[in-house]
C-alpha cells in the first residue's frame, strides 16, 4: 500500500512558545512525558480497576480520534478515501503515539462498508505499561485503540470497532489491530460498552448502599445465645420465642430501647422455618421521612432525580425470609399504607413503577412507643396496628430482672475482652452493687455499653473498678454503697440511721439493737472481742445477741461458738 507523504500533517503543527501553546491545524496540542502519562495510567489501574481504567482511556482516545477525523477531512478533501483515511495513522505517529503500519484497507465511505488491519510499533502506551505494570495477559493499548475506533467511526460515519489481535504488551513483537462495523464483531455490545462513560459516582452510592445493606443483614453480632437469664420476667419472654417463631405471623416486639428488640428479632428468624432465607433489618427511625418508601419498596429509574438506577427495597431482598422493621411507630403515613397493603397481600410497587411485585415475607415490628396511643392521637393506623400486632411479645426492662444483671456482665466482659484482645477478669464489687441500684434507662444495651468502656479503660487482669466507670459522676456516685473501714461494702442508708424514722417505721428497740451490732462488726471487720469492746459489753454477752439475731459475721460463715 502507497502510503501518500506526510509532509502536508508537518506543516499544520507549529509551535508557538511566544504565547505557551502547540497547534496542530487549528486545535491545541500537548507535549506531555509519555513516563507522567504512564504514570496517570497506573494510578488509575489502580484506583479505579483494571476494567474502568480501560474504559476511560479508550473513551479519552476516542475523542482525539474525532478531533483528528474532522481535521483529516479539511486537509485531504480531494484525495481518494484511502488516502483521507491514512491521515489518521499518520498522524498518530507524528504525535508520537505509535508508529501505524497498514497491511490491508477497504473502506467506502457512502456505504459505511470499513475493514482495516495495521501492524502498531513503538506503541508508547505498551511501553509505559510494561513498565509499570509488567507482562499483560490481554492486549494494553487501549488509549490507542479508541483512538483507531473514534477516528475510524467519526471519517466512516458508522461504527467502526477495533481490536488488538496481538499487542506489545502481551510479549508479541508489535501490535497488530483489526477493525470493522460493530455488527459483524461477534462480541461487539461487550466491546462498545466501554464508550458508554459511566458515573463512578452512582456506582459508589450503589455500592455503599450495598454495604449498608449487608450490614443490616449481618447478624453474627446479634446472638440469640445473649438472651440469658434466671428472672421470671425474661423466662417469660423466652417461653413465648418458640411459638412466636413457629406461627410464621406478624410479631410485634414490645419494651424499652435497649431491651435486646434486635436479638429477639433474629432469635425469632433463627428459630423460623424460614432461618435459611434472608434476614433483613431496617431501623425506620434512622431513615428519613422522604426516603423510607425508596428503602422499604424499591424504586424505579427516574422515579426521582437522583434515581438512576432501579433498586430493590429491602422487602424485596428479605423475599422468603423475615423482615424486622424497628420502630415502626415513626412510619410516615404514606409508609404506612403500602406496609398495610403488603401485610394483607404481599403486593407492593415500587416508588415510581405501575408494575405490581409480590413478595413473601415474614414481618417481625418492634417499638418503644404506644402504638394505641399514636392511634387514638391519628398517627399510626389501627387497620395497621391490628395486622401487626397478631403476636405482640413484650421484652422486660433490666431493672425488673436486676437478678439478672451478673450474669448478664459476665457475658458482656467475655465479648468485650474478645472484641478488644483485652483480659479484664471482671467487675469490682463495688461496681457489682451499684450496678443492682441503677435503674438502667438505656436497659441491656446500656450496660453492654458501660462494660465495653470500663473493659477498654481497665487493665488486663484487672477488674472495672468505679473510678473507670463513674469518674467524678455524682448522681452514679450517690448509688454507690459505701465502703468502711475494712473494706467491706454497707449501704448509704445503714449508715444514716435516724432514730426518729426508725421507730416512726414500727421498728422494735430489739431490731435497733441487731442494726447497731451488724454497724459494729462492719467496722471491725466482723473481730468479735473488738467489736464486743467497741460496744461495752462481754465477748459472751454479744455471742449470746449474735445468736439470737441470726447475725452472720463477715466472709459469709456464722459467728464461731467457743
Ligand atoms: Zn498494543
Amino acid at each position: 500500500m502507497i502510503v501518500p507523504s506526510i509532509q502536508d500533517l508537518r506543516s499544520i503543527i507549529s509551535f508557538d512558545d511566544e504565547s505557551g501553546k502547540i497547534w496542530l491545524g487549528e486545535q491545541r496540542m500537548l507535549m506531555l512525558h509519555a513516563s507522567s502519562f504512564g504514570a496517570l495510567r497506573n494510578e488509575l489501574v489502580n484506583s479505579l480497576g483494571l476494567s474502568r481504567a480501560k474504559g476511560l482511556l479508550m473513551r479519552m482516545g476516542s475523542l482525539s480520534g474525532q478531533n483528528d477525523a474532522r481535521l483529516a477531512r479539511t486537509i485531504r478533501p480531494d484525495s481518494s478515501e484511502e488516502d483521507m483515511f491514512l491521515v489518521g495513522p499518520q498522524l498518530h505517529a507524528l504525535e508520537g503515539i505509535v508508529r501505524v503500519v497498514p497491511i490491508k484497507l477497504e473502506l467506502d465511505i457512502g456505504s459505511g462498508r470499513y475493514y482495516g488491519e495495521f501492524y502498531w510499533e513503538n506503541s508508547f502506551e505498551a511501553e509505559e505499561h510494561l513498565r509499570t505494570m509488567g507482562i499483560s495477559g490481554e492486549p494494553v493499548c487501549w488509549n490507542q485503540i479508541g483512538y483507531a475506533g473514534g477516528y475510524t467511526s467519526e471519517l466512516v460515519g458508522v461504527p467502526i470497532l477495533f481490536k488488538e489481535i496481538e499487542c506489545m504488551g502481551m510479549g508479541d513483537k508489535h501490535c497488530r489491530i483489526v477493525g470493522k462495523p460493530i455488527a459483524e464483531w461477534e462480541d461487539g455490545e461487550k466491546l462498545s460498552s466501554y464508550y458508554s462513560a459511566d458515573s463512578i459516582a452512582e456506582t459508589l452510592y450503589s455500592l455503599s448502599n450495598e454495604v449498608t445493606q449487608l450490614r443490616s443483614t449481618m447478624t453474627e453480632d446479634v446472638n440469640p445465645d445473649d438472651i440469658i437469664g434466671e428472672s421470671q420476667s425474661i423466662k417469660a419472654a423466652l417461653k413465648l420465642l418458640k411459638p412466636a417463631a413457629d406461627c410464621d405471623v406478624p410479631v410485634l416486639l414490645l419494651g424499652e430501647t435497649g431491651v435486646g428488640k434486635d436479638i429477639f428479632s433474629v432469635a425469632l428468624h433463627r428459630l423460623s422455618k424460614r432461618k435459611d432465607k434472608p434476614f433483613v433489618a431496617v431501623n425506620c427511625a434512622a431513615l428519613p421521612a422522604d426516603l423510607i418508601e425508596a428503602e422499604l419498596f424499591g424504586v424505579e429509574k427516574g422515579a426521582f432525580t437522583g434515581a438512576d438506577q432501579s433498586r430493590a427495597g429491602r422487602f424485596e431482598r428479605a423475599h422468603g425470609g423475615t423482615l424486622f422493621l424497628d420502630e415502626v411507630g415513626e412510619l410516615t403515613a404514606a409508609a404506612q399504607a403500602k406496609l398495610l397493603r403488603v401485610v394483607q397481600s404481599g403486593e407492593f410497587d415500587r416508588v415510581g413503577d405501575i408494575h405490581t411485585r409480590k413478595v413473601d415475607v415474614r414481618l417481625i415490628a418492634a417499638t418503644n412507643a404506644d402504638l394505641e396511643e399514636k392511634v387514638r392521637a391519628g398517627e399510626f393506623r389501627a387497620d395497621l396496628l391490628y395486622r401487626i400486632n397478631v403476636f405482640p411479645l413484650h421484652i422486660p426492662a433490666l431493672r425488673e430482672r436486676v437478678e439478672d444483671i451478673p450474669a448478664l456482665v459476665d457475658l458482656f466482659i467475655q465479648k468485650s475482652n474478645v472484641r478488644h484482645n483485652k483480659r479484664v477478669l471482671g467487675i469490682t464489687d463495688k461496681v457489682r452493687a451499684a450496678f443492682q441500684q441503677y435503674s438502667w434507662p438505656g436497659n441491656v444495651r446500656e450496660l453492654e455499653n458501660v462494660i465495653e468502656r470500663g473493659v477498654i479503660l481497665t487493665e488486663d487482669g484487672g477488674k472495672v473498678d468505679s473510678t473507670v466507670l463513674f469518674p467524678g459522676q455524682q448522681q452514679v456516685g450517690n448509688l454507690l454503697p459505701t465502703v468502711d473501714r475494712s473494706g467491706r461494702l454497707s449501704s448509704n442508708q445503714t449508715v444514716d440511721l435516724n432514730i426518729k424514722e426508725w421507730f416512726a417505721e414500727g421498728n422494735s428497740f430489739e431490731s435497733l439493737e441487731q442494726r447497731i451490732i451488724e454497724m459494729a462488726l462492719d467496722s471491725t471487720d466482723g473481730n468479735v472481742s473488738a467489736t464486743a469492746r467497741l460496744l461495752g459489753m462481754g465477748d459472751a454477752q454479744l455471742r449470746y445477741r449474735l445468736k439470737k439475731f441470726e447475725i452472720v459475721a463477715a466472709g459469709g460463715s456464722r459467728v464461731p461458738e467457743d
